[in-house]
Formats: structure tokens, sequence, C-alpha cells
């Protein structure tokens, strides 16, 4: 066999595990937090970014394979920002055959017109983009709104609003809108955001820029997203133990006296468990030696 012959090989051995990996992670998500049912319409929402790709590529291949039957319907908000290629998605989505619908809305003039120039743009713009694919969503029918964040970006928000809001809480596998009326899921909840960026260059996904707005960074989510790497580089599979340590909270343990009544706490006569015997894990359980920390003990798979 020749070397190009076996590197062509070599590189469809490791799509094809990513491919699995990528489609069980999503599949185990979704079985553990009851994303999806039968009958289910999900507006799946396309920036045309590689997370977004990512995520209506694996439902288009889990809707033929699914113990539940659903439907989806591709959305993207053109927002108007300059140099946006308006044609890339339609065509993209057109070659697929998935129903789609491009909301055009200049929110990127409202923005403009709001935000004093070199002040943050993101939050108002991400308000009106909210709202206007809840209006979408109510159009379409769908029963709920899959949005393409992932395990890193879970873990961002939540060191963000532990460094700068002192809250313990982060986006959410699944919850319900603000205004009570959609059910939002975000599938690739267990996916990690340098698989995705390989399943795109694997998939070629025609990927539109995400800084046409012109907006800068956000300066603190980069530093978090640093120092989560830092961390990785340093002590490989940290950043898998902390992702996990979110599916396993002890209110008991914590200071939240809105989770657990500590006023009324008495002594039971009982053994408990999860009582002070907790801190006796401290050495024996460091993340940083758990031969198992670089893969996610997802729940139960058994959506696939
Ligand atoms: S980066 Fe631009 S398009 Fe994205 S939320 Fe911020 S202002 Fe809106």
């Amino acid at each position: 066999m020749s070397t190009t012959a076996r590197q062509a090989g070599k590189a469809q051995f490791e799509a094809n595990k990513l491919a699995k990996r990528l489609r069980r992670g999503v599949g185990a998500a979704i079985a553990d937090f009851g994303m999806i049912e039968n009958g289910d319409r999900l507006m799946v929402c396309l920036s045309g970014g590689k997370d977004s790709y990512s995520l209506l590529d694996v439902l288009l291949y889990l809707r033929d394979k699914a113990p539940v039957a659903f439907d989806l319907v591709a959305v993207n908000l053109d927002q108007k920002q300059p140099g946006f290629p308006a044609d890339v998605l339609p065509d993209y989505l057109a070659r697929l055959g998935v129903p789609f619908r491009i909301e055009e809305q200049d929110t990127y003039s409202i923005v403009k017109r709001l935000i004093p120039p070199g002040k943050t743009t993101c939050s108002l713009c991400s308000r009106l983009r909210r709202g206007i694919l809840y209006r979408v969503a109510d159009e379409l029918g769908a029963t709920k709104i899959a949005l393409g964040h992932h395990r890193d970006d879970i873990l961002e928000t939540l060191f963000l609003n532990l460094f700068f809001a002192a809250k313990l809480a982060t986006m959410p596998p699944k919850l319900v809108s603000d205004d009570g009326r959609h059910v939002v899921i975000r599938p690739l909840a267990y996916c990690r955001e340098q698989d995705l960026a390989a399943w795109a260059d694997v998939r070629q996904f025609p990927i539109i820029p995400c800084d046409l707005c012109g907006s800068q960074p956000n300066l603190q989510r980069q530093q978090v997203k640093q120092m989560l790497h830092d961390w990785e580089r340093r002590f490989p599979g940290r950043v898998d133990t902390l992702f996990r340590s979110l599916g396993n909270v002890v209110p008991s343990h914590l200071l939240d006296r809105r989770q657990f009544d500590f006023a009324g706490l008495k002594a039971t006569g009982r053994p408990d468990a999860d009582g002070d015997r907790l801190f006796d894990a401290d050495e024996s359980v460091s993340p940083d030696c758990d031969d198992n920390a670089a893969v996610v003990r997802f729940g139960t798979a058994e959506w696939l």
C-alpha cells in the first residue's frame, strides 16, 4: 500500500472514530436530559459556525436512527451584518434537502444605533436575537429550540458566573425560556469544542466568519477559555472532571440556604453516606490522578 493510501486510510479511521464519539455524546445528552420526545419538531438554530453545522449534521444522522420520531427545521437569522454571505446557508441546506427558514432582521443597525462605539454590543444583540428566534419557533410550530453550545461553552460560562457574578450556574442542557413558552435544548452539551472543530474540517462545512459584526471578542470569555486550556495541558483530564462535577452536586455541602434547609438540620441517629465522610474522598479521588478522567462518563446512552 502506498504512503498516500495509508494516510488516507488512517484519516478515514480517525474521522469514523470522531463521528462515533460525537453521535454517542449527543445521543447520551439527549437521553440523560430527556431532550427529544416522540413527535417533536426541532428548530435547529444555525449561525454558520462550526458548532451549529455539527449540531445539524449529527441531528440529521440521529433522526434516522433514533428510537423516537422527530422532525427538524433549520433556522438562520440574517442580522444584516456587513459582508454576511447570504447565499451560503440556503445553498447548503437546499443541497441537503433540509427544510429551512432564513429570517432577515436588521438587528445590526439597531445595535449600532443604540450602543455607543467601543461598548460591548453582544448582550443587546443576543437579547434581540433571542426574541426573534422565539417568535420564529412559534410561527414554525417548533416544540423545541436546539442550540449549538457545547461542553466548553458550558464550562466557560460556569467560570464567568463564578468569577464575575458570584453565582454557581451555567447554561443547562435543557431549560424553559424566559417567557415560559419554549423548551431550549443543547444536544452538544457533552461534546468537546476541539472535536467539533475537527468534525467541521472533516465535513468541510462552509463556515461563515463570526466577526462580521465588528464586535470586540469577549475578553473575559477568552481568558477563561485560556485558563481551562492551560489547566488541561498541565493536568490532562481536569476539564472532563470539572464537567462531570456539574452533574454531581451536593447541596448539603455548599452554602446556599435556598437549596438546603441548614436551619432545620438535626441529627437523625442514622448513618448518612454524604455526611462528613464526603471529605474523606478529597485525596483518593483527586481528579488529576483519576485514570478515567479523560473520558466523560455519560449516563444512559440508551437513546441511540
Ligand atoms: S459577536 Fe456580534 S453577532 Fe455575535 S452576539 Fe456579539 S454583537 Fe451579536
